[in-house]
């Protein structure tokens, strides 16, 4: 007998999904607020220039391999390893500081402000892998039951890591490193999980480890957006259908079960069963109307940063600049701690450029270029009013010409800017953040949103906010989890 699966929202995690339930005989059927799939893996286009509208590059590549061996599939689109990952300007700096992985070269590059780095970095690497791999399976990779399994599995990872909960990554930064730009460089990636390096737990010092040693970072050839048309294409051979322009605003429940979701015209989508991959805290909020989920309860959790993107179309190609680059000040500390609370001015802000035609030439009409900006902002909950996003926006072009030397502003031929109002508006990110709930200790494994609803037994979750958390490959991973619950539950019907 068919089950019938409906999947709210074509985000990575429901692609990743879809393509898993119909591997295993479930009939897919999915519904999309916006006009194409994606979610925010998603593409924009305009006046012969196009851009990659959020993600630029990602981590634990083996995870799309996972998916593809899983569902009897080669991996529909090619990985590029970034060499180096990435630059960094400092303010007042003549020259950025390239990020190698090789860690000769990257220890050349730090040789006059950072001594004996290679060995420096060793030793700090061994520590932040072996959290890594004593964590993997135990704790990122499991789907789990109760508040109960969760804290009786933490304690299956060696003892020995458990003093990195309690003191900062900051701190483990000073442990390790002397000069302030390596510490900044290394503690960047406590930005990515939603928090400040000054309140992310040293545990999460394995992110460096992936970056650097594990498996680095890699975009796509043609651009990230052939990831999703990779998984649509197979998704179309399995017969799975999508709308677009569909919003899922109510639930119809009997005893205990969803019966069907019902979107902003009134029409009702029935099903089997159902997984949403809409943000997971939001959803059981807005929509279930769930207690533990009301609006003061989720702006009482610990939202990861916001977004402001600028999207830019140069009339010339760039020069002296990198595929991805980072601006950084020397007010690290301050910046950061002030910048979630909206009580820094945006005129000097921290920002990420990504010049997106350097690999993808056709992302630009000859001769020019397209250039994504990502500036990490307050969220909704700390500054509602985005009127002033044109005013940052220019700022923001203005310092990155200044500190390259390459007038953008005047080359710019079109604009578009996405502040947080926006992306709240376009595909329900809650108050704007741009990677959902952040993973403070108190937010993540059975403390995070869980992938099975807690009332009615055929709702499921899969994406950012619920098991194991966000970026491209733990979406993936969140898809191969929830994929096993409803297994679990439903059972295999005929393969594929
Ligand atoms: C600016 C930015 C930069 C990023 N950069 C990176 C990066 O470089 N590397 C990386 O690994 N990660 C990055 N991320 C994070 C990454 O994009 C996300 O973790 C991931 O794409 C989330 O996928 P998802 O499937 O969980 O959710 P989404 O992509 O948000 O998909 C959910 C879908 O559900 C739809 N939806 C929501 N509500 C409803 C409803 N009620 N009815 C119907 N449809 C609905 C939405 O429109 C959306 O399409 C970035 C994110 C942002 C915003």
């Amino acid at each position: 007998m068919k089950k019938k699966v409906l999947i709210v929202g074509t985000g990575l995690a429901g692609l990743s999904t879809a393509l898993r339930l119909s591997t295993n005989g479930y009939e897919v059927e999915m519904v999309e607020k916006y006009h194409r799939p994606g979610g925010r893996l998603n593409l924009l286009e305009k006046d012969g220039f196009k851009f990659d509208m959020a993600p630029t590059f990602f981590s634990m590549s083996y995870e799309f391999q996972e998916l593809a061996d899983a569902c009897n599939i080669k991996v529909p689109f090619e990985f590029v390893e970034l060499d180096p990952l990435y630059a960094v300007h400092f303010e007042g700096d003549e020259k950025a500081y390239l990020i190698h992985k090789n860690l000769k070269k990257l220890a050349a590059e730090f040789q006059n402000i950072e001594p004996d780095l290679e060995q420096k970095v060793k030793r700090f690497l061994e520590g932040a892998g072996a959290i890594f791999h004593d964590t993997e399976h135990i704790v990122i990779k499991q789907n789990f039951d109760s508040l109960l399994g969760y804290l009786l599995q933490l304690t299956r990872v060696p003892l020995k890591h458990a003093p990195k909960m309690f003191y900062s990554m900051w701190r483990e930064m000073e442990k390790n490193f002397d000069s302030f730009e390596v510490k900044v460089i290394f503690s960047l990636v406590g930005f990515f999980l939603g928090a400040t390096p000054f309140d992310t737990p040293a545990v999460y010092s394995m992110l460096n480890y992936t970056e650097l040693v594990h498996d680095g970072y890699h975009n796509v050839k043609g651009g990230m957006y052939k990831i999703v048309e990779g998984l649509v294409a197979e998704l179309k051979k399995r017969a799975v259908t999508m709308h677009f322009g569909v919003e899922i605003t109510q639930v119809e429940e009997k005893h205990g079960q969803v019966t069907a979701f019902i979107d902003s015209t009134g029409k009702k989508w029935e099903a089997d069963l159902f997984v949403v991959n809409a943000d997971a805290a939001a959803f059981r909020g807005q929509i279930l109307k769930r207690k533990r989920y009301r609006p003061s309860k989720l702006d009482q959790k610990k939202w990861t940063l916001a977004p402001l993107t600028i999207y830019l179309g140069l009339d010339t190609k760039v020069k002296g600049m990198y595929h991805h680059n980072y601006f950084l000040r020397r007010n690290f500390k301050e910046y950061a701690n002030k910048i979630f609370k909206n009580s820094i001015k945006l005129d000097k802000p921290y920002y990420y450029a990504n010049i997106q035609s350097m690999h993808n030439p056709d992302y630009a009409p000859a001769g020019k270029e397209s250039v994504f900006i990502l500036c990490p902002v307050p969220d909704l909950r700390y500054k509602p009013n985005w009127e002033d996003a044109e005013e940052i926006a220019d700022a923001i072009v203005a310092d990155m010409g200044k500190r390259t030397g390459f007038d953008f502003a005047k080359h710019t031929e079109m604009r578009i800017i996405y502040p947080p109002n926006k992306w709240e508006s376009t595909f329900n990110l809650y108050r704007g953040s741009g990677l959902g709930l952040a993973h403070d200790l108190n937010q993540v494994g059975g403390f995070r949103p869980s992938n099975k609803d807690e009332s009615y037994n055929n709702l499921y979750y899969a994406g950012a906010s619920t098991v194991p958390g966000t970026g491209l490959p733990m979406t993936v991973i969140s898809s191969r989890l929830v994929t096993e619950r409803i297994l679990n539950d439903h059972g295999h019907l005929s393969q594929k």
